[in-house]
């Protein structure tokens, strides 16, 4: 959609917050009534007090959640009315894109483009599942001919989502909108930087059609709300995107109380990498520093270590640097802005200690290394290419999160792959070569959930989205991810 500067700050002004918990139907007050500051990034000024929920808010979500899915009036509902319902709830999302991106904007501070582009993406991904979930058919076994063994897909129960803040409600509703389609009770703990976008749709679930009870939004902190959902001894499954190191507490919860499942979307260091014969160097240049540097970096799979054949590298790297000054941070609200601020002053001083930490392991900073914008009240990073970065570095080791792109030099083939796999990580990768043989062998080898040949778009909703090693366990997005929100029945008959 086209958007005008005016048309944003018109709406801007007229934004009434949702900052109560979203609880079978209604907002309320957490139990305990404590609340805590939404402070945004874009010039650190307080936006409103949201309820902090805690383990008896977690309680109430929970039984809420529960007697609606035993009472069955969605978990049972007719999949070709449920896609109905989850069709309206499409609608509406798209009738309120531009309150629901800018309470984005506000909140974490990516620009108004990029915030609409996401809501997009969630009402896409809404009504991908809704169209799926009458079209997918059972099985029967072949079995003898006096047995009748039919193996069916059931709703898991009460499903939990404890979700980041880098996409806040695209990584919401890549589990949402599966769970509600396969008929589950759905509980969301949005991140505590970013929770207004979640808190506002809800009401937009219920006016769509959804039962009350069934679409839940608890806002907290992670280790009291999140825990409280983790832990809970009837949570079904536990949904978690965020961060490799609260993924393993998860599956600690989950062992903990009652074996939950536990699927984990988390952190990468995803290699990008390119070799003297990518058809267009110039391209590839372009999409390193547009992977790199859109949402800030604040992206789990962005193609953060840059392997560069010794051949190309200065050129390569000139083209990089060129390409990176359109990301210079600007005002958010402005839809030509092509990179906001940082999520919050935690994070810019996380991402500066990193850009300190690379300069004095030996690392060359090429471009950027600057907080910007600093009038604003706000933070902003400026993007920053560090060069004659080692796969040992610190840098190039662990997740940033920033605009911060680290070039590795290689020689061949071998010493490419052996540097892509040198990571704990696995969840992306990019290869850039018109070589279909080297292509081929480097693709199979390559350890990580993904790898794209000479693109960078893998936004399709049919495309699987996940990690290998510490990068998680399951796929969010296509139809795999349905199988995260089903358990398998066999029913079986024997006929005289
Ligand atoms: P985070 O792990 O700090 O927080 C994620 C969520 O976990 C938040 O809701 C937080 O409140 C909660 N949490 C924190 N501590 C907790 C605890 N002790 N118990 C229970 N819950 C807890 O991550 P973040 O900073 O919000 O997001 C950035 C991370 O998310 C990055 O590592 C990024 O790679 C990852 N991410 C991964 C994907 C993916 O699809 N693989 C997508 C987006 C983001």
């Amino acid at each position: 959609m086209a958007l005008a500067l005016n048309d944003v700050m018109e709406k801007k002004s007229s934004l009434d917050f949702k900052n109560q918990a979203f609880i079978n139907g209604n907002y309320i007050n957490s139990v305990t009534g404590k609340t805590f500051e939404s402070i945004s990034p874009v010039d650190g000024s307080i936006i409103t007090s949201v309820s902090e929920c805690d383990v008896d808010d977690i309680n109430i979500a929970v039984k809420a959640a529960r007697d609606v899915f035993e009472k069955g009036s969605w978990s049972r509902m007719a999949p070709s009315k449920r896609k109905k319902i989850l069709f309206n709830f499409a609608d509406l999302m798209k009738k309120n894109i531009l309150e629901l991106g800018l309470l984005e904007t506000l909140n974490m501070g990516k620009p108004i483009t990029r915030a609409t582009g996401d809501i997009a993406a969630c009402i896409n991904c809404t009504k991908w599942y809704a169209e799926a979930i009458d079209k997918l058919y059972d099985d029967v076994a072949p079995t003898s001919d006096n047995l009748i063994a039919t193996i069916t897909k059931e709703p898991l129960g009460v499903v939990g989502a404890v979700t980041p803040w880098n996409f806040p409600l695209l990584m919401a509703c890549w589990k949402f909108a599966p769970a509600l389609a396969t008929g589950n009770s759905f509980i969301l703990k949005p991140a505590e930087q970013s929770p207004l976008s979640a808190l506002r749709v809800a009401e937009l679930a219920m006016e769509a059609g959804i039962p009350e009870g069934v679409f839940n939004v608890v806002p907290g902190y992670g280790p009291t709300a999140g825990k409280a959902l983790g832990t809970h001894m009837d949570v079904d499954k536990l949904g978690f995107t965020g961060s490799t190191e609260v993924g393993r507490y998860f599956l600690s919860y989950a062992g903990e109380s009652n074996m939950k499942r536990v699927s984990l979307e988390c952190g990468g260091k995803s290699p990008n990498i390119i070799f003297a014969d990518a058809p267009d160097l110039d391209h590839a240049a372009k999409m390193a520093a547009d992977g790199m540097f859109g949402n800030s970096g604040q992206v789990c799979d962005a193609p953060s270590r840059l392997l560069l054949q010794k051949s190309i590298k200065d050129e390569f790297l000139e083209k990089v640097v060129s390409y990176s000054k359109p990301w210079m941070p600007g005002n958010p609200f402005d839809p030509n802005t092509l990179m906001g601020s940082i999520v919050d002053k935690t994070q810019t001083e996380r991402i500066m200690n990193y850009i300190d930490k690379g300069k004095s392991e030996g690392a060359n900073v090429i471009t950027g290394g600057d907080q910007v914008l600093q009038d604003s009240g706000g933070y902003y990073v400026s993007p920053t290419v560090f060069k004659d970065v080692q796969n040992s570095m610190t840098v190039a080791k662990e997740e940033i999160f920033g605009p911060v792109l680290c070039a590795i030099d290689f020689e061949n083939e071998d010493e490419a792959l052996q540097i892509a796999n040198d990571t704990h990580y696995g969840l992306n990768a990019m290869i850039w070569s018109n070589d279909l043989n080297k292509v081929h062998k480097l693709a199979k080898r390559i350890k990580s959930g993904k790898v794209l040949i000479n693109s960078l778009s893998d936004g399709d909703m049919s495309l699987p989205h996940g990690g290998y090693k510490q990068s998680g366990s399951g796929r969010d997005k296509s139809l795999e991810a349905l199988g995260q929100y089903t358990q398998t029945k066999l029913t079986l008959i024997e006929v005289k």
